[in-house]
């Protein structure tokens, strides 16, 4: 149901005309995020402060607004996609860094701040805030607690929810809730911080988030290693570990996606089944004897090529490859790449036999698949390669997919590593989480009895994972 002109004129006098808008144009925009979905808001609200987030929520509560709270919108899963209308709750003007405070290890920030600003004005005390996502230039750290975001440092460092230690939040109702404390530790009482990491904006608002910090590493290096078959690969992952080396970052690729660099960019990567990249930091000496070392461990594991840098540009050049998957991939003649099997997680040693089976999968199936990620974490990307016009593609890549879910949840993975439920995954989230779904479903009822926060999401997302799909127009095949 359309917003009332008494609502409207309520939310614009919290927020300012010029926060509010309800014109096509912008909710057609704020009806998507980076997923496959789309539904537009009736309006976008931009709130400036935990004063007004309160109030957008006590008046929304008693008219019973859905509110869609969005950082940046770079959500894979439609996280942030207002699937019932209502108001867009969008958190960038809350974008402040409150306080870095180096002597008690943590900084204190508003949800709107971008990843990478917070790491820039880190950088001047020498610490930095970890966790990489790849959308790390745009992403907010609002949308990153939300979604329990990590990256590709979550292998060293740990994810998002490792590192918050307080949070100031807005529940349904308009109150403000402080969880958390200053300090690093706490054993008082149920952690309810840690509650609203992955909460996906159906629990409350985050309106300020105190997170841990750490020294930056005094240096990095990389390592590029290319190998025959993915075993090959996972053996070298299992030795790195078993030699007790720790990695900062230990990522693969998969054939498809080696040729697709190869394709698009014309780097010079070698005609293999898979490649790791490895990062080693710390002291200079220790991040070139952890190398030399981890290059030994892949030669032996049969790695026909091994390359390793200390120095910044070719170490660039080394992560330049994996930097390129997505936009190879999304330039892929007739076929895109598609986000539905994207972010499988599963005990690292899994890896190998998994990729494997999903090779088998695509070609039953009729699509491409291309696999990449984290692999020391085993948390595995795969984009789903497909003509997005046409309907017997978009069967092709469910069918794939349900594969590819079940084979992960046989390997005791998840369905979520990093990018949430959303909207896409309502029925395998409910077939991972069995009971612990009526919990969740408690906790929801006792923080937003009314259910305005994010409705449709999380366990009741809908089984069907192409519902409102922003890409069949009718016009499809
Ligand atoms: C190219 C690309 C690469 C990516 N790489 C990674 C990766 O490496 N790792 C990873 O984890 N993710 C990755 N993502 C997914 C996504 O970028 C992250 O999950 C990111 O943290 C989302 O942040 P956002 O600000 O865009 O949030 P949005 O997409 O706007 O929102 C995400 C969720 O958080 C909720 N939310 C946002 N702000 C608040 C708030 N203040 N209070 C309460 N709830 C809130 C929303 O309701 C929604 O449910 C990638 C996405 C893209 C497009």
């Amino acid at each position: 149901m359309p917003l009332s002109e008494g609502v409207l004129a309520e939310l614009e006098r919290i927020v300012g005309a010029e926060n509010l808008a309800s014109d096509d144009a912008t909710r057609y925009v704020y009806g998507a995020d980076a997923s496959i979905h789309h539904h537009p808001p009736d309006a976008v609200v931009r709130p400036g402060s935990t004063a007004e987030v309160s109030e957008v929520l006590r008046l929304c509560e008693r008219e019973l607004v859905p509110v869609t709270t969005r950082g940046a919108g770079t959500g894979l899963s439609g996280n942030a996609v207002p699937v019932r209308g209502g108001i867009v709750l969008e958190m960038m003007r809350m974008n402040r860094i409150l306080s870095v405070r180096v002597e008690d290890l943590y900084c204190e920030l508003e949800p709107g701040v971008v990843f990478s600003a917070l790491n820039r004005a880190l950088e001047p005390h020498g610490y930095w805030f970890p966790p990489a996502p790849g959308s790390g230039d745009v992403c907010t750290v609002g949308g990153m607690i939300a979604n329990s975001a990590s990256g590709i440092r979550t292998v060293k460092y740990g994810a998002t929810r490792d590192l918050v230690l307080g949070l100031e939040v807005v529940l349904a109702d308009g109150t403000v809730l402080e969880v958390g404390n200053r300090g690093l530790k706490n054993a008082s009482g149920y952690q309810l911080e840690k509650l609203f990491v992955g909460s996906e904006g159906t629990l409350g608002v985050i309106t300020r988030a105190r997170l841990r910090i750490l020294p930056r590493p005094r240096s990095s290096g990389s390592l590029i290693a290319s190998f025959r078959s993915l075993e090959a690969a996972g053996a070298a992952i299992s030795q790195i570990y078993r030699n007790r080396l720790m990695p900062s970052a230990l990522e693969i690729m998969d054939r498809n996606c080696i040729q697709a660099v190869k394709r698009k960019f014309g780097t010079p990567l070698p005609d293999a089944e898979a490649l790791i990249i490895v990062e080693m930091d710390g002291d200079r000496r220790v991040v070139e004897d952890d190398l030399r070392a981890a290059g030994e461990i892949s030669r032996a594991a049969g790695a026909s090529d091994v390359d390793f840098a200390t120095d910044p540009a070719r170490t660039a050049r080394i992560w330049e490859s994996r930097k390129q998957v997505l936009p190879s991939m999304a330039s892929s003649g007739e076929r895109g790449p598609v986000s539905l099997a994207d972010d499988l997680g599963m005990p690292v040693s899994r890896v190998p036999e998994v990729l494997r089976t999903f090779a088998e999968i695509a070609r039953r199936n009729g699509v491409v698949i291309g696999a990449y990620g984290h692999a020391g974490e085993g948390n595995i990307h795969c984009k789903v390669l497909i003509d997005t016009k046409s309907k017997r593609d978009w069967e092709g890549a469910r069918r794939a997919t349900d594969e590819i879910y079940g084979e992960v949840l046989r390997a005791g993975g998840t369905v979520s590593a990093e990018h949430g439920i959303g909207y896409s995954r309502g029925r395998l989230f409910r077939a991972e989480r069995g009971a612990s779904i009526g919990v969740m479903r408690r906790i929801k009822a006792a923080l937003d009895p009314k259910g305005i926060l994010n409705p449709g999401k999380l366990f009741d997302a809908p089984d069907d994972m192409l519902s409102d799909n922003r890409y069949i127009t009718g016009e499809c095949d």
